[in-house]
């Protein structure tokens, strides 16, 4: 009997989402028309946040929202290194110097008390970093409050990278509602809400937002009002900062609409299938994702840790051979090539290399069924004899 392969992540798209995107094709505008700001008034509605601007991907939100947060040569931005590659390059992109935290074992995210030790030390010989980049792996957010209560202390701002977590709250609040300065989320085809490919940044600064609005739109301004000569005539634009082409299409905008009216039934299901994993993998050798107080995750990711890491390459191939889709996040970002030519050792996070030396992503998505499920957990009791 062959079983059909199950991926780690599949998207969501139903009639009503095929519909919305025909509707686009046989309308008058493919790009900068009425979907996009619809799709962002939503998003922003969701997220209780006033500015949402909605860009073609998230690598290109962080890289508008670091230009905007002032980060260029000579700048210092910190991430955590248990995270993709974007969360680093978006401030290389500036010429900043990017440094890393480690993690927290029990949260798999960036350890409050390691960055609280490490800003005490650059305080005192006046390296402390101009932005740092939290990241709310899997989902699960990060704890803001500790977060906010470390940047206004040491004056540096916080740029959220909620790629995971588009839909997830802490203490009843959506993400990009409080804490951070600048808020960015990935509509990647594997994300929790897609456009295929998308991003969106969110602030509650209407400064920011008009420059990354300026940004991502080649620095260019429309609105008489804010040019700084007296325009020619009603064609008149102005370019007054260096930006770039990073708009997303009406046809993705709608997609993105109909998308995030299904968000609640996806999270609800996501919620459901972590639930059940928690329950029928309780008993295997294996650490289960952490959960927060107060906090409701987006569970983009499902991700164990195996207590003995010298089986996980065997564990992982084999549930590769049985056709189930897992993957691994993350190799720790500072131990890329890249960044270890810019001087970054294997070592110096030890708890995020650890860490991936342990964790194996499995297959979660809303169409899964309980079937599905079952096989997975049949696969890994058989691969982990038990
Ligand atoms: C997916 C992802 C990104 C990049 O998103 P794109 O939309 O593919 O550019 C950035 N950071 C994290 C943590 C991600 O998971």
């Amino acid at each position: 009997m062959s079983l059909l392969p199950l991926p780690y992540s599949r998207q969501h798209i139903d009639d009503d989402d095929i519909a919305a995107v025909t509707a686009v094709l046989r309308s008058d505008f493919l790009t900068q028309g009425q979907q996009l700001p619809a799709f962002e008034a939503e998003f922003a509605a969701v997220h209780q946040v006033p500015h949402a601007l909605a860009v073609g991907n998230a690598t290109q939100a962080l890289h508008i929202a670091c230009l905007a947060l002032g980060v260029s040569a000579g700048s210092r931005v910190w991430t955590c290194t248990n995270s993709f590659l974007a969360s680093a390059n978006c401030a290389r992109y500036c010429g900043a110097e990017v440094d890393f935290v480690d993690i927290d074992p029990a949260t798999r995210q960036i350890s409050t008390a390691g960055l609280a030790a490490k800003l005490e030390a650059a305080a005192a010989t006046g390296t402390l970093p101009q932005v740092l980049i939290p990241v709310d792996f899997a989902g699960l957010p990060c704890d803001w409050p500790a977060l906010r209560a470390l940047a206004d202390r040491y004056g540096f701002h916080l740029l959220q990278d909620g790629s995971h977590a588009t839909g997830a709250t802490l203490d009843g609040k959506p993400m990009a509602s409080d804490w951070a300065d600048i808020s960015v989320f990935s509509f990647h085809a594997v994300k929790v809400v897609t456009t295929a490919e998308g991003g969106m940044v969110c602030t509650r600064d209407a400064a920011l937002a008009r420059t990354m609005d300026r940004l991502r739109s080649h620095g260019m301004v429309r609105d008489p009002a804010q040019m700084l000569a007296q325009a020619d005539g009603p064609w008149s634009y102005e370019q007054q900062t260096l930006g770039y082409n990073y708009r997303m299409t009406e046809l993705q905008a709608a997609l993105g609409r109909s998308q995030l009216r299904r968000l609640p039934d996806m999270q609800a299901r996501r919620e459901a299938l972590a639930q059940r994993y928690d329950r029928i993998l309780r008993e295997l050798p294996l650490t289960l994702p952490p959960r927060r107080d107060g906090a409701q995750s987006a569970w983009h990711l499902y991700a164990v840790e195996l207590h003995d890491a010298t089986r996980r390459q065997a564990v992982f191939e084999g549930l590769r051979a049985r056709g189930i889709g897992v993957q691994v996040h993350y190799i720790p970002i500072h131990t890329q090539p890249y960044y270890q030519a810019l001087g970054f050792k294997r070592g110096d996070y030890p708890r995020a290399e650890d860490y991936y030396a342990r964790t194996i992503s499995l297959p979660l998505f809303p169409a899964m069924t309980d079937a599905d499920q079952d096989r997975v957990v049949a696969a890994l009791r058989e691969l982990l004899a038990c």
